[in-house]
């Protein structure tokens, strides 16, 4: 066990090495944080930080051993380097959970390997025959970037001939994945974590609407039958298992019409989908992250309240005039509500599609909440 008092490590400077260091320090520890670029959201509210390359390995090995284990708030890490300094701290998850879950070819085929439930896909090869790739799945589909893709970046939807060309003639030269187009009645998804001992703790399924592939709502309870919520988190908890977890996972997954669970994505890191956590569950998922990390007995994950939903705030929310930002938004909207949170990233500059905070309405009645949550969205915007 990792004693309050000792030093979390985490690789990746965002909003959520944030509001993992805002739990860490709750719990009494010191965080140390390791972020390519400067001002980043989690430096300015850690007890140190490091800006350096991830490929950095003198910097990136001195900053492991000042610390006594290291995390990631960032699964777009070169795995490299940490394998190359294996030996010199510990680290939670291991750097092999975060190379499947990074690249999305590695990471459907480990499910197709462990026959987890997942979208029926072919790969392509950089140079290979996308088409041919496209014509063995069949229309509709979507081709995804194998690196580095997330919030939709890198996917094309393939309707018919003119998008399939299209596709490839933008993926030239790219690894990519062909995805069967799902259908799905809804998009749920379950954070899981396990600790050192075995131990998994799921937190409850949300049910979460994207907008332009960038998640839009979460929404606590899941607005779905209990045997298919068990179905969710059974699932979950299997893929934490095999994959040998120490640490927090996400698993994002489609319900179809005909009540399947199909797996889309893995993340080993808080997740943007677990932020109402933070104000309606008894145990935060960054709070769980640190537990499972440090070796503490996991907390409690019953939800504090009947019912929450958590927006996101992206940098569409200012005002805009032509690419000029001339305004903020209505904050006071918010503010002045009960049983609404307010969370910002203390990011400085706003960007249309960036998530610059969230905010978690919470009440006793989902239907009820959810269209309170529209509505002070709609007021942020106004
Ligand atoms: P991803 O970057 O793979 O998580 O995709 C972002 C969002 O795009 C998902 O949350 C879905 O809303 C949508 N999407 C991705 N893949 C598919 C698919 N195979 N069928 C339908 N929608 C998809």
């Amino acid at each position: 066990m990792i004693s309050p008092g000792k030093t979390l490590g985490v690789l990746g400077g965002g909003q959520l090495g944030r509001m993992f260091a805002h739990s860490a320090e709750r719990l009494g520890y010191r965080v140390h944080v390791y972020e390519p670029s400067v001002d980043s959201p989690a430096a300015e509210v850690s007890a140190h930080s490091v800006h350096a390359p991830y490929t950095d390995l003198e910097q990136l090995e001195a900053f492991v051993r000042g610390c006594d284990v290291v995390t990631y708030e960032f699964e777009n890490i070169p795995c490299e380097p940490l394998w190359r300094l294996e030996h010199a701290g510990l680290f939670h998850p291991k750097w092999q959970i975060l190379e499947v879950a990074q690249n999305r070819l590695r990471e459907k085929t480990w499910l197709r390997k462990n026959e987890f439930p997942h979208v029926r896909f072919a790969e392509c090869e950089a140079g290979g025959d996308l088409a041919a790739a496209i014509r063995s799945i069949g229309l509709p589909c979507v081709v995804k970037t194998a690196d580095f893709g997330y919030d939709g970046k890198g996917q094309l939807k393939v309707t018919d001939e003119a998008t399939l060309a299209r596709a490839v003639s933008s993926f030239a030269g790219q690894r990519a994945v062909v995805e069967r187009w799902v259908d799905f009645k809804c998009e749920l998804s379950v954070l899981v974590a396990r600790s050192s001992a075995g131990e998994t703790r799921c937190f409850p399924v949300a049910e979460n609407i994207h907008t332009k592939h960038i998640l839009d709502f979460s929404i606590l309870p899941a607005r779905v039958a209990p045997e298919l919520q068990q179905k969710a988190l059974a699932l979950a908890e299997a893929i934490a298992e095999r994959l040998g977890l120490v640490g927090l996972l996400a698993v994002e997954m489609f319900l179809t019409d005909r009540g399947e669970i199909l797996v889309n994505e893995m993340a080993p890191r808080p997740h943007n989908s677990g932020h109402w956590s933070m104000d309606a569950c008894v145990t935060s998922q960054f709070e769980q992250h640190v537990r499972a990390v440090a070796g503490l007995p996991l907390g409690d994950v019953s939800m504090s309240s009947p019912a929450a939903v958590m927006v996101n705030i992206l940098g569409d929310a200012w005002k805009w005039s032509g690419d000029k930002c001339v305004g903020e938004p209505a904050w006071a909207a918010l503010l002045r509500e009960p049983r609404v949170h307010l969370h910002l990233y203390g990011k400085k500059e706003p960007r249309p599609g960036r998530k610059m905070g969230h905010f978690t309405v919470t009440g006793t009645d989902i239907t009820e909440t959810l269209e309170r949550a529209r509505r002070l969205k709609a007021a942020l915007h106004a």
